[in-house]
This record gives C-alpha cells, structure tokens and sequence, in this order.
C-alpha cells in the first residue's frame, strides 16, 4: 500500500503526538489507575485527527477510514491508542454522518470530530451476546416520544460520554415483527443507569452495564430512518472492525519495538539475545504476522472508502482476526524475549497482552468471524 504524501505527513504527526505522551510515562499509570486518557484525547481532537474521517462541513477532515486507521495505528504504536476513537468517531461520526438528520449532524459531529463530545456504543446485552438478532431491549412509542427498555452489557466509556449510541428494536406495524433501530441516549436522561463492571484487564477505559428502565426520548431520538436500521448499523460496523485492527496492529508494533531493542541490548553470553536464533525467529515471525495483518487493514479500509461495503466486510474481518493474532504473539514473544523482565511491572508488557487480548473477543470474536469467512468466503454451511 503506498501512501500519499498527505498520509505520510498525518503518520509523522500522530506519532510526534503519540511519543509525547508515550506507554510506561502515560498510558500505563493511568491504565493501572483506570483512568481515561483525557489529555491525549483533548489534544488528539484539537490536532483534527479524532475527526479525520468526518465531512469538513461539520467541523471533519473529509478523508476516510483508512485516515482514522492509520491515526489509531501511530497512536497504539506508542501504547497509545485510543479505544473510544472506535466507538466514538468510526461508529457512531460515520453513522450519523450517512444517515443522521440534519439536526443530529449539526449536533453531534462537530464535537466528535473536535472530541469535545464522545458517543459510547451499546449493542451487546447478556442474554444476547454474539448473537446481535436475539437483543431484547426495546423501543415503544408513546405519543411522539419513544420509551425504551432493556439492558446492555460491557459497553465502553460511558462515563466519559455525553451519549450512548443504542441499538434496541422497534415493533413492525406491518408484520407485528421487532426490528433493529438505533437511538441517540443522553447519559443523563432520567432512568438510564449505567454501573462500571469490574474487569481484570489494565485498560483506561471502564466497560459499564446500563439499564434502560422506560427511558423516554424525543421522536428525533431515532437515527435515520425505522425502516433502515440494520443498513445504518452495517455502515457503522465495518470501520470498527477496521479501527480495532488497527489498534491491535499498533500494539503489535510496539511490543516488536520494546522485543528488538531488548534483544539488542540484553547480553548474557557473549553476544546479545538477538544473536540467538531462538530469540530472533519468533520475533522476525511476529514481525512478519503484525506487516501481513496491517496490509489487510489498509485494503479493508481502502474497500469501505471506495463504497465497496461487501468487500470491506470481508476484508475487515480477516483483518481483525489477523491484527488481534499477531498482536498478542508478538506480545507474548516479546515477553519471553524479556525473560523475567517480561512480567515485571517496569515494562508493561504482561498489561499489553492482557489488552490486546480483547482484540480477539470485541467487537466480534475470532470464532464469529471464522464463522463469517467459513459462509462467506467460502461458501460453508451454516453452523448455526
Ligand atoms: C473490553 C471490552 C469492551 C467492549 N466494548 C463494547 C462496547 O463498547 N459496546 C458493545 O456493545 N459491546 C462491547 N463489548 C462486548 C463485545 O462485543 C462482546 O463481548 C463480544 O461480542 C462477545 O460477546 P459475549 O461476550 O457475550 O460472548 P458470547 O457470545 O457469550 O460468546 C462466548 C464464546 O462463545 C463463542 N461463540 C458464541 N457463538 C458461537 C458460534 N456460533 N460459533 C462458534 N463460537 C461461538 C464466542 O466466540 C466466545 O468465544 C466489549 C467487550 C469487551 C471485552
């Protein structure tokens, strides 16, 4: 993939800004103290590039997802990423921004595009899980206003955000059939209530679980239109697979950064560690696995920006799966290149890994989108 000198400029300036702020001095002390890494954000949205990919007339940079990608990369290639730029940017700004009103565009997308306002995500409930279709929470309306009800689970940032992106399921008139529709939720509407899970994970954002006890909404509540929910969420959900492999590409890099120069420096016989065969495979095989997985970001982002949803769907799949395999090898081997140093709390590196663990869980776990490519690619029945 050769970049445009534009592109080129915009890596070298996300990752000045990623070195300044930096893993072990930063991103970890907050990581380990839960907490948000709200300078960098501030900063990243002042710069333009948390709304790189949203149009310029609502405050955006007017490039595209492969533009968010490579941000969140240089970011995460500092230890740096931000995982609400894939909520808060590549769902929900590039929903709103295709299918919004007028008035939710003029609302909402100056301030995710400046990161003055974030949007959390909630689609994933308890009894639902991979399962998206089987989602209970539902929207009913009362005169013109909607009441919604239901219950959602690990969904990220909620305390940093103004609002919460729903996706619940409105009754078909015509059928009697509940289909998906997604909604704008303030955080501090009256009966939404949302409680931090513990996880055991060293990660600066919380995952909450919300409850919508008959939350009332106003009729411009409604994204878009009733009728084109599940489209509306397809668009949004292609550049989180891709704004997630990036991130994990990102992780990838830095552990073969940390990996290479320990292996450098580190002399226990008479030559460094990389002189060893053994140290120094895994790692090339790591490095190999990290370059393959970035290139099917860049072609499944290079696919959505073109318009080619299908070819993007299948490309970001893979890349997801990739990224979040190559990332946690080239943690683990990076680990191991430190030996004991690999789990001392000074490098970080066991709080990596247990980060980019997530990769392979959220937003679609491996065994889902092996699933997807068994069907699709493949053309494999259906297994369930
Ligand atoms: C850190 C973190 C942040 C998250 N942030 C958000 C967020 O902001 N918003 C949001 O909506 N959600 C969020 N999620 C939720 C995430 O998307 C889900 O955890 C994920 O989709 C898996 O759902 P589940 O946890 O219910 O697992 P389950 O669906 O219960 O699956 C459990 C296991 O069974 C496997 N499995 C299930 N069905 C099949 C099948 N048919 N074939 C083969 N294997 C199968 C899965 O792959 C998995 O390994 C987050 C999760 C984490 C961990």
């Amino acid at each position: 993939m050769i970049e445009t000198d534009e592109q080129k400029a915009l890596r070298a300036a996300v990752s000045d800004l990623g070195a300044r702020y930096g893993y072990l001095d930063y991103v970890l002390p907050r990581a380990r103290r839960g907490e948000p890494l709200t300078e960098l954000w501030r900063e990243a949205g002042r710069l333009g590039f948390l709304g790189v990919n949203l149009p310029t007339e609502y405050g955006g940079g007017g490039a595209g997802i492969y533009e968010l990608a490579l941000v969140q990369e240089e970011l995460a290639a500092h230890g740096a990423g931000l995982l609400m730029v894939v909520v808060s940017p590549a769902i929900c700004g590039t929903i709103i921004a295709g299918y919004g009103t007028e008035q939710q565009k003029q609302t909402w997308l100056p301030g995710i595009a400046d990161g003055s306002k974030i949007m959390a995500f909630g689609i994933t409930e308890p009894d639902a899980g991979s399962n998206s279709h089987a989602i209970t929470t539902t929207a009913r309306r009362d005169g013109e206003d909607w009441l919604l009800r239901g219950q959602k689970v690990f969904i990220s940032g909620v305390d940093q955000a103004d609002a919460v992106l729903i996706v619940a399921r409105t009754e078909d008139h015509a059928t009697g059939k509940l289909k998906p529709a997604l909604f704008i939720v303030p955080t501090d509407a009256p009966g939404f209530q949302a409680t931090a899970m513990a996880m055991d994970i060293v990660e600066p954002d919380t995952q909450f679980t919300l409850f919508l006890d008959d939350v009332r909404l106003p009729a411009d509540a409604l994204v878009g239109s009733e009728d084109a929910a599940l489209m509306q969420l397809f668009a949004g959900l292609n550049p989180e697979r891709i704004l997630g492999a990036a991130m994990a590409v990102g992780m990838g890099r830095y552990a073969l950064g940390a990996g290479a120069r320990y292996a450098t420096e580190r002399t226990v016989w008479k030559d460094p560690i990389g002189a060893h065969q053994g140290v120094a495979h895994p790692l090339a095989q790591a490095k190999i696995e990290v370059e393959l997985a970035k290139a099917m970001t860049q072609k499944a982002a290079a696919h959505y920006d073109a318009g080619d949803h299908m070819g993007a769907a299948e490309a970001a799949n893979m890349a997801k799966y990739a990224a979040a395999e190559a990332s946690i090898f080239a943690l683990d081997r990076a680990i191991q290149t430190h030996g004991g140093g690999g789990l001392s709390a000074e490098y970080g590196l066991a709080s990596m890994l247990a980060a980019a663990r997530i990769a392979r869980i959220a937003p679609v776990s491996r065994e889902m989108i092996l699933n997807f490519v068994a069907m699709h690619s493949l053309g494999l029945p259906k297994s369930y």
